[in-house]
C-alpha cells in the first residue's frame, strides 16, 4: 500500500480513537492501538513503525520471528494468535505480551522456558466471550478458576483478558460481549488472586474498536482498517 494511505489510515484510527475515549470520558493515554500487521511486507510495517508506532501484533510464530528479525529492535511484539505449545520457545524473551493464554498446560510451558530464559512473561487469559465453537480461548465461567490455576507460576504474569468477539454486521452488537469482559475483570480484580493483574483488556478489532473502547478496551487490535484487506492466497 502507498505510505500517504497508510498515513491516512493511522491518523483516522486515532482520531476515532479520541473521539471514542471523550464519548467514554476516558483519558486517550489509557488506550493503545496494536497494529496487527499478518500478512502485509515489511515495507508496509515500516511506514506505520516511521510515523511513530510501536506496538505490532501478529498471530503466528514464524511470521512474527522473522519480522522481529526484520523490524527495528524497539518495537514491542504482541502474539495475538493460537499459540501451540512446541512453538513458545521461539517467542519466549522476544514478545512485550501473549494475549492468547487459554489453557494451564499453554501457561506452565510459557513458565517453563520463561526460567530457562531468566524471564517474567507478561500474558493475557482470552476468553470466548461468546462462546463460538470456532474461536480458542476459555469461557467466561471459566476465567477466573484458570486465573487461580495459574496463580503460583512465578515465570508468567498475567496482565488481564483479552477477546474476540464475533463478526457482526453492526458493532454495537458486541457491546454486551465487551461490556462482560469488563464486569469480569472487575470481578477477578476484586478475588485479590496472587501474580494476577486486570489493568489490561485486550479488544476491538477493526469493526468495532470504538465500542470496544466505550466499555473499557485498554489494548485495540487493528488490521484491516490500517494495511487494508488481507490476501492470504499470495
Ligand atoms: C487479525 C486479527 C486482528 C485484526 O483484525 P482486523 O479486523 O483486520 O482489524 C485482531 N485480533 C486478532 C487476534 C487477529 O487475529
Amino acid at each position: 500500500m502507498r505510505a500517504e494511505e497508510l498515513t491516512n489510515n493511522l491518523n483516522n484510527i486515532q482520531s476515532r480513537i479520541n473521539e471514542a475515549c471523550k464519548r467514554a470520558g476516558r483519558d486517550p493515554k489509557e488506550v493503545t492501538l496494536i497494529a496487527v500487521s499478518k500478512t502485509k511486507p515489511v515495507s508496509d510495517l515500516q511506514v506505520i513503525y516511521d510515523d511513530g508506532i510501536r506496538e505490532f501484533g501478529e498471530n503466528k510464530v514464524q511470521e512474527l520471528t522473522g519480522k522481529i528479525e526484520e523490524m527495528p529492535k524497539d518495537i514491542n511484539w504482541h502474539m495475538i494468535g493460537h499459540l501451540q505449545r512446541n512453538k513458545v520457545k521461539y517467542i519466549v524473551g522476544q514478545v512485550k505480551l501473549i494475549h492468547s493464554v487459554d489453557s494451564y498446560r499453554l501457561a506452565e510451558e510459557i513458565n517453563i522456558q520463561a526460567k530457562k530464559k531468566g524471564v517474567v512473561v507478561p500474558i493475557l487469559i482470552e476468553v470466548n466471550a461468546a462462546d463460538e465453537a470456532s474461536k480458542f480461548g476459555v469461557r467466561l465461567d471459566e476465567a477466573k478458576q484458570l486465573c487461580q490455576e495459574v496463580s503460583h507460576l512465578d515465570g508468567i504474569h498475567v496482565m488481564g483478558l483479552m477477546t474476540i468477539a464475533p463478526n457482526v454486521v453492526v458493532p454495537e452488537e458486541n457491546r454486551e460481549i465487551f461490556h462482560k469482559i469488563k464486569d469480569l475483570s472487575v470481578d477477578i480484580e476484586s478475588a485479590n488472586i496472587d501474580n494476577i493483574d486486570m489493568k489490561i483488556l485486550s479488544m476491538g478489532m477493526t469493526n468495532d474498536f470504538e465500542v470496544a473502547i466505550e466499555e473499557g478496551a485498554t489494548l485495540v487490535r487493528v488490521g484491516t482498517a490500517l494495511f487494508g484487506e488481507r490476501n492470504y492466497n499470495i
